[in-house]
């Protein structure tokens, strides 16, 4: 194990570029940026998007190395569907608290209360939380998994907006765990109607860890890629007085207004940011590779389990 390097002071952006496109290179990696990531880490990036769409396109690669630019579930997923790759997290405390607020304990005492309950959690939670459920779902298809279990009772784990949001959707009967992602959790009426004010003809486009008072008011309802499907499919029609409000992690916004220069693109409040996320520097990611740190482990039993539960969603969405 070479000495631990840390490159933060000694290195320009330019610098650290270069030499982690080379490093990449020599020690056949790949780099995953999640799509809230700062736009400086987001150009080292092999792929850029949602948690399970990148670990899935980095399990398709021959890599060796998986450089995961985003927060700890993030990573385990990766590991989960790639357990013979060495997985990295470039900063150890990457830590998504939304995941952190479910632990395998007072779940199993929920599933002991309720024994015929399906458990269903987001790909937002820890590889234990993962292991103890039946089947995962992700924003874009929540719906379509509740929908397919709605005639049982569903424990809904770890996001209650996002159980909320299914729940009205699909009418079933469910238990929300009461976690909540902080970012979306903040976004408020206050701050639709100041941005509605500001830009009354632009659509309102939120994603669903947001509120239920919030997306009662939502012109669109989407996971950050249908979000970004929907601008990219609609923008370039709109008058110049329309335009979209966006309510999620702010970077969203930040890239489809370099993206749509002249186009009216807001974010929905300027408080919208993961710090957690933006906690991964590039000096980081040459950090990362450099010292292969920090590796991601899963326990094989737990991977296993965890492994089910994500088949039975990618069978139920297709
Ligand atoms: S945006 Fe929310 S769910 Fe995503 S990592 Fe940050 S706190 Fe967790």
């Amino acid at each position: 194990m070479p000495a631990t390097k840390n490159t933060k002071k000694e290195l320009s952006k330019e610098e650290l570029i270069e030499k982690i496109l080379k490093l990449k290179k020599k020690k056949n990696a790949v780099i995953l940026a999640h799509s809230y990531q700062d736009s400086e880490v987001q150009l080292v990036a092999d792929f850029i998007g949602d948690s399970l769409e990148l670990s899935k396109k980095a399990a398709a690669t021959e890599a060796d190395i998986i450089v995961f630019c985003g927060v700890d579930f993030m990573a385990e997923s990766a590991k989960i569907l790639s357990p013979d790759k060495k997985v990295l997290l470039p900063e150890i405390n990457a830590k998504c608290p939304m995941a952190a607020m479910c632990d395998t304990e007072g779940l199993r005492e929920l599933k002991a209360k309720y024994p015929k309950a399906v458990v269903i959690s987001y790909i937002n939670s820890s590889a234990e939380v993962k292991a103890e459920s039946d089947c995962i779902c992700t924003s874009a298809n929540a719906v379509k998994i509740v929908d397919h279990y709605k005639d049982k009772k569903i424990i809904f784990t770890p996001d209650k907006n996002l159980g909320y949001y299914c729940s009205m959707t699909t009418g079933a009967d469910m238990i929300l765990w009461n976690g909540y992602c902080y970012v979306h959790d903040e976004f408020s009426v206050g701050d639709i109607f100041i941005a509605k004010h500001e830009n009354p003809d632009c659509l309102l486009l939120v994603h669903p860890e947001s509120p239920k008072e919030v997306l009662e008011k939502a012109d669109f309802i989407g996971s950050t890629s249908q979000i970004v499907k929907f601008v990219e499919e609609n923008i370039e029609n709109m008058n110049e007085k329309a335009g979209v409000i966006i309510g999620t992690e702010i970077e969203i916004a930040k890239n489809l207004q370099l993206r749509f220069p002249s186009k009216r693109i807001y974010p929905l409040a300027d408080h919208a940011v993961c710090v957690q996320m933006k906690s991964t520097e590039l000096y980081k990611v040459y950090n990362s590779l450099l010292n292969e740190e920090y590796e991601i482990f899963v326990e094989e039993e737990i991977r296993k389990k965890a492994l089910k539960a994500l088949n039975k969603m990618l069978e139920l969405s297709k």
